[in-house]
């Protein structure tokens, strides 16, 4: 295939003109200096005219040999100076003058001195002719068949200093590691190799494909010479010369060469499917004189295996950019996307997925499918997002965005679509799985051009969405920066041993709203420090919560509550006790015996029990969550959801849930007698519980007044300060005692 270039061509019009060929005359009869000037005038050979050189002696010969390397035809007089000074003369050009390539004729006037034909053989003699016999027709015959033997041998000796040249270049081309500097280096060796600058593109694919799919549109000038520099890096098919263009299109597809007047294409192909053309500004004939046919022939094929082992090495380089899951970036090409970008763009926002409970994913269809699952989940997010300039896989379940722009609007137009984009489950075989992803945001705008900072925030604002389980996105804040590292020093307090922090519990009545008895209490986690000073509650269990302590925090607090209050004396049986779980509590399997361990130690039965937990766990509405709760009711024990309206207040979702009733979070009753909104809120839910038949609890009852909008609205239960503050064990025994009667007027 690659031979094909060697097809005729359209003829050259414009042929340069070309130097003479130069002709030797030695003799030392200047007559016949004069008749075979006479001879050869105007005689012109292959669009050259000769150039004649006179020498009237064997040693002004040789001074001229010296002188002119490249005279092509010597016409040596064989008796001068001496009867053999033409023979001598012969011997020296070739032996010591080692000059191979001039053209011998020998001419003599007397036919006795006729050589042994072993000296024609030895000293390469082109002919023997006596002068008297030279007619003007045999000289010039004479002249032109040592003119085409003198071409031959050039050219052969131009092929082989070519070849030499292109062997000591071989390496040089087969070892680049990277297409682009392969794509220079053959360029400058291939001027090297015409011995002349030349206006050169090499075209090609600039990273191999990645599924084996060829695309011309993906081949582009890889380096270029000369006239053509400005075309570097542009798709072959927007360059802007048409003959040019279209002769490398046409050479690409047919994968053959093809000439036009002022170019040749020649095909690179290799066998992994990769193609690529080398484009070179001369015509075919020039080539062929400059280099030989051969030597091109060497070279392209060379090129095309230094292409191939180029763009394989490449290719395993971006191996460490290409996720094998998923078929994404991986993080580290994530870095390069950003790094090349962060200066281009005004402003890059980077989106940090993961997805909700992947874990259980994993445990329930085990490892090989969860990996299809996120194989899934990877091309709908590259489905979703053609505008990303980059996705990839950070680690197991955790995916990266980086996209153009980062303000607010951008924000909800990612929530919107991944939302959008999720809503149909992924089908595995048998398996209906509908993932929900939880999305952290991060942008440049303000806080940092470097890529793994940014990432960091994203990952801080995604941390935060699975703390708090109340939302499916969040945008990084430094302040969440900040609570992260006071996370980090409150799990140092939990954790350190020198410096104990001390757990107690705390308790905070619940009332009946209709004649404010004693419905239950709550129990809540105090934590001292050994200096005597409270931990904030809220803080330390998130910090408990993000180190994973709260498993173990929750054992204790199970424990000690659950025994305290079966020794509460003074509650009527019907009291009961709630206790709070957070999110991550409920995703473990310990939770079962911790809670078993702890009611049968304590000999409470569990219909003494609330369980608190908030609307965040219920949003994957994954099958861990829902057997806890379950089981929990199966044994007598109530579930309410904690903190309601502040997460995914979808009053639809709550008709499905295993729970009893719900307690509106505190913001809003502590807002409604000012806010009108706060008090619709306040009012709607209330109608929808009471119409699922769910019980409602008011939290963060501080006034009268908001007590008695409680009562109107019909709520059942009102817990806040109002009627007490959390308590200690000893102050809880006083309030019970005073508290228990119901009827008993509070405020
Ligand atoms: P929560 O479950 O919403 O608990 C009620 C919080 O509101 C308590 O804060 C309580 O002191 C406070 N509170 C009660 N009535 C009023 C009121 O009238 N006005 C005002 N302003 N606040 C009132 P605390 O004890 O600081 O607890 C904070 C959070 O810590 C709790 O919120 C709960 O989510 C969590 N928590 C506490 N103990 C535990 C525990 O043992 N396990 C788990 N998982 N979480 C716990
Ligand atoms: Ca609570
Ligand atoms: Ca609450």
């Amino acid at each position: 295939m690659v031979m094909d270039f060697l097809a005729p061509s359209e003829p050259d019009i414009k042929t340069p003109r070309k130097a003479p060929w130069k002709i030797l005359i030695v003799d030392d009869d200047p007559d016949v200096h004069e008749v075979t000037k006479i001879a050869v005038a105007g005689c012109v050979f292959e669009n050259r005219s000769f150039e004649l050189l006179h020498a009237l002696s064997a040693q002004e010969a040789r001074d001229l040999l010296q002188k002119e390397t490249d005279i092509a035809v010597a016409l040596v007089d064989v008796v001068m100076e001496s009867d053999t000074a033409g023979l001598s003369l012969v011997s020296w050009i070739r032996s010591e003058l080692n000059n191979h390539f001039t053209r011998l004729i020998l001419r003599t006037g007397q036919p006795g001195y006729a050589p042994q034909t072993d000296v024609i053989m030895k000293f390469d003699i082109d002919g023997y002719t006596e002068k008297a016999e030279l007619s003007r027709t045999k000289l010039i015959t004479a002249i032109i068949t040592a003119l085409r033997g003198y071409k031959l041998v050039m050219s052969l000796e131009t092929n082989r200093k070519k070849l030499q040249q292109l062997n000591e270049q071989f390496s040089a081309i087969v070892e680049k590691n990277a297409l682009s500097e392969f794509a220079s280096t053959v360029l400058v060796h291939f001027s090297d190799l015409v011995g002349q600058p030349v206006d050169c593109l090499l075209c090609g694919l600039d990273t191999m494909p990645d599924y084996g799919v060829l695309d011309r549109s993906n081949i582009r000038v890889l380096a270029a010479t000369g006239n053509f520099e400005d075309k570097v890096d542009l798709p072959v098919d927007v360059i802007s010369d048409d003959t040019i263009r279209s002769c490398v299109a046409r050479c690409i597809d047919t994968q053959e060469s093809y000439a036009i007047g002022t170019g040749v294409s020649l095909p690179l192909v290799t066998r992994n499917g990769m193609t690529g053309a080398l484009y070179i500004g001369m015509s075919m004939d020039t080539l062929e004189e400059l280099v030989g046919s051969e030597v091109v022939k060497l070279f392209v094929s060379n090129v095309a295996l230094g292409y191939e082992k180029t763009g394989l090495l490449e290719h395993i380089r971006n191996l460490a950019y290409v996720d094998r899951v998923t078929g994404l970036s991986t993080y580290s090409g994530f870095v390069e996307t950003f790094q090349r970008n962060a200066a281009s763009h005004a402003s890059l926002l980077v989106v940090h997925a993961d997805v909700q409970r992947y874990r259980v994913i994993v445990d329930g269809i085990g490892d090989e499918k969860a990996g299809a699952v996120l194989k899934r989940t990877g091309h709908r997010l590259s489905q979703t997002f053609p505008d990303a300039l980059t996705i990839a896989r950070k680690e197991r379940d955790e995916f990266l965005i980086l996209l153009k722009g980062g303000d607010a609007n951008k924000v909800q137009d990612v929530v919107t679509r991944i939302e959008e984009a999720f809503q149909e489950p992924i089908t595995l075989e048998d398996n209906q799985i509908t993932l929900r992803l939880r999305l952290g945001f991060a942008s440049d705008e303000s806080d940092s051009q470097n890529a793994e900072e940014l990432v960091r925030f994203a990952s801080i604002a995604l941390n935060d969405v699975r703390q708090k389980g109340l939302t499916n996105h969040a945008v990084f804040h430094p302040l969440m920066q900040e609570a992260a590292f006071e996370r980090l020093r409150l799990a140092s307090l939990l954790t350190s041993t020198s410096n104990q922090t001390e757990f107690s519990l705390h308790y905070q009545p619940v009332m009946h709203a209709k004649d404010e008895s004693i419905a239950a209490f709550e129990a809540l986690m105090r934590f001292r420090t050994p200096s005597g000073t409270f931990l904030n509650t809220a803080r330390m269990i998130e910090a408990a919560e993000a180190s994973g302590l709260i498993s173990e925090i929750g054992a204790w607090m199970f424990k000690n509550a659950f025994s305290q209050f079966s020794r509460m004396s003074g509650l009527s049986g019907d009291v009961r006790l709630n206790v709070n779980l957070s999110p991550r509590q409920v995703q473990t399997n310990r939770i079962y015996k911790d809670i078993e361990d702890a009611i049968s130690e304590a000999e409470l039965p569990m219909d003494r029990l609330v369980f608190e937990v908030t609307e965040g766990l219920f949003l994957s509405n994954d099958q861990v969550t829902l057997s806890l709760l379950t089981w929990l009711r199966n044994k007598g024990a109530k579930v309410v959801i904690d903190d309601f309206g502040t997460g995914y207040s979808s009053f639809s979702y709550l008709r499905k849930l295993p729970v009893d009733g719900i307690k509106i979070d505190r913001s809003f009753i502590m807002n409604m007698d000012q806010d009108a909104d706060a008090l619709a809120v306040v009012k709607s839910i209330i109608a929808v519980a009471q119409a699922l038949d769910l019980s409602v609890t008011a939290e963060g009852v501080e006034t009268a007044a908001q007590r008695q909008l409680m009562q109107d609205l019909h709520c059942d239960y009102l817990q806040g300060y109002f009627y007490s503050k959390p308590l200690s064990v000893d102050d809880l025994n006083t309030f019970i005692s005073k508290a228990v009667v119901p009827g008993v007027a509070f405020g």
